[in-house]
């Protein structure tokens, strides 16, 4: 497994559309089984909580989540390692919530993003076997989060008012008081 390199804000390859994946080849597929891996390790060793293939130069719609006792966000909670390949929503609530968001690719700015609060979707595992997903919460969050770089959609399309964006510094001194942030 490698540490890969997170592209930042500016990179053309985080504004592409993604491309779907063949889910009955993935299986077999070792480059993918390897990106995968790589994913994974890259997404816990930058202490994201998750990461969409195209934050590591990937034009591919694979997304991995994971959330395991984490001392960085103890109010949220938890969720173990998901694989997502091919994820499409098939249900975002009219429901919403705000909440501060961060982003490996976007590092040191913090901003107040308005998501729905539940949602239900399809995709694939890294086996192609089919998976549907219901979630709310921190989960629903960063599902939303990550998708959303499959579309080539950053956080920063999401703030409803730009007054609410702030850098990790500003955020700490008079934001962080009553809010969390999830750098997903
Ligand atoms: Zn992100």
């Amino acid at each position: 497994m490698a540490v890969l390199k997170v592209a930042k804000l500016g990179n053309p390859i985080l504004r592409q559309t993604a491309k779907s994946l063949n889910p009955e080849k993935i299986r077999n597929d070792q480059d993918i089984q390897a990106l995968i891996d790589d994913m994974i390790e890259t997404m816990r060793v930058e202490h994201g909580v998750g990461l969409a293939a195209p934050q590591v130069s990937r034009a591919l719609r694979i997304v991995v989540l994971e959330c395991q006792g984490s001392e960085r966000y103890p109010d949220k909670g938890g969720f173990p390692l998901m694989v997502l390949v091919n994820p499409v929503f098939t249900r975002r609530s009219r429901k919403v919530v705000k909440g501060w968001e961060g982003c490996l690719s976007l590092p040191d700015l913090r901003g107040l993003v308005t998501r729905s609060s539940e949602v239900e979707l399809e995709a694939y595992d890294r086996f192609g076997e089919r998976l549907v997903i219901k979630a709310d919460g921190f989960l629903a969050i960063a599902l939303q989060h990550e998708i959303d770089h499959l579309d080539g959609i950053v956080f920063l399309d999401r703030l409803p008012d730009l007054a609410h964006l702030a850098y990790q510094e500003e955020f700490d001194a008079y934001w962080a008081e009553d809010a969390s942030v999830t750098e997903i």
